[in-house]
């Protein structure tokens, strides 16, 4: 039987600094990969935090949430710079991205920290620690003590200031991260550590609790439960122990980025934001480094990465993924290196430049 051409409609937003630069090498990248693979992409551009204020106003335009909700994933570049930081909180841009983040529900937030071979060396690790790196940070990312009631200043009797903040998790928080946890450990290497607090804290208690009667859906994933500030340690003491790793929000902000540090190389790292059914939302970690915007010196290939995640857990496409992530390996073993990863023997190139030899290795896997 004759099979349908898949489409897909993906929301483009290059947002400030070098968002535009980077995405601008992805599309290009995921667009060869679909006329290969015989999956068709349509693109449709939005304006979004500072380039959205200076365009109409606010951070983020009710056009853009509503164009991005209504395609199959997105793609976001970088938010924010210089121009805009002594805007007040409304018209701040990074506001427009909390807006965004809101908007499309995505309560789980998926970071990778991978040492590749090609760059061990800019990692902050020992070599026999760094080498062989390649875990996966599963963030909780709305709810908990970020977002939990009641919180605010007050006095104590005595008059004296406090201030104070609460933790709260719903079981159905809870059971929704723990499920997207286990089904990206399923799609990896099937090894699972939950990270909390529960000796101390109730919240974590009840986090424990749920992963725990979650796990017997997943038979063939090996849960282990560690406490927070031991998996601070185990991260810089023995990085390789870990597949996946999931945790609540303010822990999973800490651990994520110090797990991005083991790597060492901002330019290479993606993520992933998902919500319950709607498209997920796919970036760099990176942000809009407006020190170096404007001249083709940004390492696009952390956006390339979040095209790879796009596909893998936006669209369920893991041949596609597969091909851009060996296209980026290939790349590096070629010798191709942006400013940020670059080290003596290897050829410095341009934003542009090693985007054009990430295409050039997707052709050459057909
Ligand atoms: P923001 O507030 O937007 O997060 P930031 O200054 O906190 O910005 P980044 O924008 O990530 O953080 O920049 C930190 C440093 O890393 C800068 O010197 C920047 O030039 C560099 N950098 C960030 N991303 C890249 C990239 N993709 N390629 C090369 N260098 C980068
Ligand atoms: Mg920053």
């Amino acid at each position: 039987a004759a099979s349908t051409p898949k489409r897909y409609n993906i929301t483009l937003l290059p947002g400030d600094g070098i968002g535009p630069e980077v995405v601008s090498v992805a599309k290009n990248v995921l667009s060869l990969v679909g006329s290969q693979q015989g999956i068709e992409f349509g693109f449709q551009e939005m304006p979004v935090g500072g380039a959205a204020l200076d365009l109409v106003g606010v951070p983020l335009p009710e056009e853009t949430l509503l164009v991005a909700k209504q395609s199959d994933a997105i793609l976001l570049g970088a938010i924010g710079g210089y121009k805009w930081d002594k805007n007040e909180k409304h018209l701040k841009p990074e506001t427009g991205l909390l807006q965004l983040r809101a908007g499309l529900g995505v309560f789980a937030n998926l970071r990778p920290a991978t040492v590749l071979p090609q760059l061990v060396d800019s990692s902050t690790l020992k070599k026999e620690v760094a080498e062989g790196v390649d875990l996966m940070v599963v963030r909780e990312l709305t709810g908990g003590i970020y977002f939990g009631q009641p919180r605010g200043f007050s006095k104590t009797e005595k008059g004296e200031e406090i201030g104070f903040n609460t933790e709260v998790y719903a079981t159905y928080e809870i059971d929704r991260i723990a499920r997207v946890a286990f089904e990206t450990a399923r799609k990896r290497r099937g090894k699972l550590c939950s990270v909390d607090k529960a000796n101390v804290l109730e919240a974590s208690m009840l986090w424990r609790k749920r992963v725990m009667l979650m796990a017997s859906d997943y038979p063939d994933v090996e849960l282990t439960h560690m406490y927070v500030d031991n998996a601070a340690m185990q991260l810089i003491r023995d990085p390789k122990q870990f597949d996946t790793i999931v945790t609540n929000n303010i822990f999973g902000d800490i651990l994520s980025d110090e797990a991005s540090m083991l790597t060492g190389s901002i330019g290479m790292l993606a993520s992933a934001s998902l919500g319950e059914s709607g498209p997920g939302l796919f970036e760099p970690i990176h942000g809009s480094a407006p020190d170096i915007a404007g001249q083709d010196k940004a390492n696009p290939l952390a956006t390339v990465l979040s095209v790879a995640m796009l596909l893998r857990y936006g669209l369920e496409e893991e041949y596609a993924a597969r091909t851009i992530e060996n296209a980026v390996l290939e790349t590096l073993n070629k010798g191709f290196r942006t400013g940020d990863i670059f080290s003596s023997g290897k050829k410095l190139v341009g934003c542009k430049e090693i985007g054009e030899e990430v295409m050039k290795s997707v052709d050459s896997q057909q």
